[in-house]
């Protein structure tokens, strides 16, 4: 699903020129869970966000969901990263005064899928992740846990074929973090989505298929979890 090979990110220029990464080089097979774990500052984000077709490598080669991200127009690369990719964020990123099921809705109206369907899907969605009782209620009567549901809920609305999540067990409590990487493998291994995720937390590690160490923006040891079909 995601092949990087080689990538640089540069930051600047002259003497304020930051090596984000300095040469990544890694495989994601589709429906797996992949976590890349580091230190803050260590080029989790920028992975991340060049993954998504967000920011632009300095060299090297992206290939994600079988597009080659340095071929494509602005332009294009925005269509494809609505239909193609999921965002999960540390702090959720909801929209606190609408309701869950208007904030799972919202990256289907920027398609312009029609109401009726969108109710429908955003609702689906809210199922999987086990907020149907919520569905109406305002994101700020949610709890963390629930808020994050939600962003969940809503990366899936589109059925991306891959989703980004970053730090997304950030702001929860420990039991709440393993309820939601619990709902990260029940969506790998049921609905088949492939995952990245970003974190400096290694207590969510052992839900990985692929664990990438990242250092000073180079992936060091690669801990391979789960064999495919293994499971
Ligand atoms: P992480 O997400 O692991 O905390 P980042 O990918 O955000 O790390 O950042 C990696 C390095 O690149 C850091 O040294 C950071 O300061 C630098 N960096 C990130 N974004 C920018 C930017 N837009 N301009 C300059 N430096 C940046
Ligand atoms: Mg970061």
């Amino acid at each position: 699903m995601v092949t990087m090979r080689k990538v640089t990110r540069v930051y600047g220029t002259g003497r304020h020129k930051v090596h984000a990464l300095r040469g990544i080089d890694l495989e994601i097979p589709p429906a797996t869970l992949a976590i890349i774990k580091g230190r803050s500052g260590s080029g989790k984000t920028t992975t991340l966000n060049l993954m998504a077709g967000l920011d632009r490598a300095t060299s090297g080669q992206i290939l994600v969901a079988g597009a080659d991200l340095a071929e494509l127009t602005q332009r294009q690369l925005t269509r494809w990263r609505r239909k193609t990719i999921g965002f999960i964020f540390q702090s959720f990123g909801l929209l606190p005064s609408l309701t869950a099921l208007e904030n799972v809705e919202l990256p289907m109206r920027i398609l312009g899928v029609g109401s009726k369907f969108r109710r429908e899907r955003a609702l689906e969605c809210l199922h999987l992740v086990g907020l149907t009782r919520r569905a109406s209620h305002r994101v700020l009567e949610l709890s963390g846990g629930e808020q994050q549901r939600v962003g969940i809920a809503r990366a899936l609305v589109n059925k991306p074929q891959l989703i980004l999540a970053d730090e997304p067990t950030g702001e929860l409590d420990h039991n709440t973090a393993m309820k939601v990487m619990v709902l990260f493998r029940e969506l790998v291994e049921v609905q088949g989505v492939t995952i990245c995720l970003v974190t400096h937390d290694p207590a969510v590690e052992e839900f990985g298929d692929y664990v990438f160490a990242i250092e000073d923006g180079r992936i060091g040891e690669v801990l391979h979890r789960r064999e495919e079909g293994g499971r």
